[in-house]
């Protein structure tokens, strides 16, 4: 018989500051430029901004700076 030995295998740690994490981009504003729509998102999380472009309502915003981490 065997004995369960994976209890504390996956912790349930919240992302902290300056961890690698998947950021959960909020859309914090937005306007739209010729070149599509620019949305200023933060993640809730962490405080890192990023800006992404839009180009087009089907198409999914694609990251125009890399995400800037709060200090
Ligand atoms: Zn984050």
């Amino acid at each position: 018989m065997t004995v369960h030995h994976d209890l504390h295998s996956r912790p349930e740690t919240p992302p902290a500051p300056g961890r690698t994490h998947e950021h959960a981009w909020l859309t914090e504003s937005a306007h739209r430029t010729s070149t599509g729509l620019i949305r200023y998102v933060i993640c809730p999380d962490c405080g890192s901004r990023r800006v992404d472009r839009q180009p087009h309502p089907q198409v999914p915003p694609a990251a125009l700076s890399r995400a800037v981490s709060p200090p």
